[in-house]
């Protein structure tokens, strides 16, 4: 009887460690990239080589990049256990409101009725998986108390409307749908799905996401990023 309790009991302790040593290693570069940040925040003109430029393409990628400023949060990065990050976060140079954001590549706007600081732009011919549709959701362009930084020409309740590649349609905000505790001014960027219907996926989950990186020219996948900040090497 002793036995098979005793290696029960090992199993147990050897998975717990493993599951330990996982949970740290998702979230060791994540405390990394929190002290870089607080780096280039403190002075973001002083690391503007650490910034992408908005509306510029890098070598062959399709999309032009969606805003200014430096990529601190990457898709696939881990805030919490269980969580992965299922886009990107750039933050802008400059205050509240001032730093655009653009369209990436042609495609149809919508923004629901519902929606503060975000839209989703409907791509119907995947570039680089030609015949496949996704979607491009692009998030908290508003301030604390949700007063959008949209641009008057995608009021809520907009559907289809066509923009084309750096096209503006707003700016950076730090809206949070808590006013008390709003985030850093910057962009959420992320690359959904579409549910084969027509319609797109829920963007909350890393699954219904697509890693941008061959779409922007630039590594932003958090298990392959390097050491450097993520910027166009070409
Ligand atoms: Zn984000």
């Amino acid at each position: 009887m002793k036995r098979p309790i005793g290696i029960v009991f090992s199993i147990i302790i050897i998975a717990a460690i493993v599951i330990g040593y996982q949970i740290y290693n998702r979230f060791r570069p994540t405390v990394g990239r929190v002290a870089r940040l607080r780096q280039y925040l403190a002075d973001p003109d002083g690391h503007s080589e650490w910034m992408i430029r908005v509306a510029e393409s890098c070598g062959a990628s399709p999309f032009v990049a969606p805003t200014e400023g430096y990529i601190g949060f990457f898709w696939g990065d881990s805030f919490y256990p269980g969580h992965r990050h299922q886009g990107l976060d750039i933050f802008g140079p400059e205050g509240l409101g001032s730093t655009p954001v653009v369209a990436v590549y042609d495609g149809y706007l919508t923004r629901l009725p519902e929606w503060r600081s975000a839209v989703i732009i409907r791509i119907p011919d995947d570039p680089l998986h030609p015949g496949r549709q996704i979607w491009i959701y692009y998030a908290h362009m508003a301030d604390a108390e949700g007063n959008s930084f949209i641009v008057p020409d995608y009021p809520p309740g907009t559907y289809e409307e066509f923009v084309s590649s750096g096209t503006l349609l707003g700016y950076q905000g730090n809206y949070s749908a808590d006013p008390d505790n709003p985030t850093g001014v910057h962009l959420h960027f992320s690359i959904v799905k579409d549910d084969g219907q027509g319609q797109f996926m829920n963007e909350l989950e890393i699954a219904n996401t697509l890693d941008p990186s061959p779409y922007l020219g630039i590594e932003v996948n958090a298990d392959r990023v390097g050491s450097q900040p993520a910027v166009c090497s070409e």
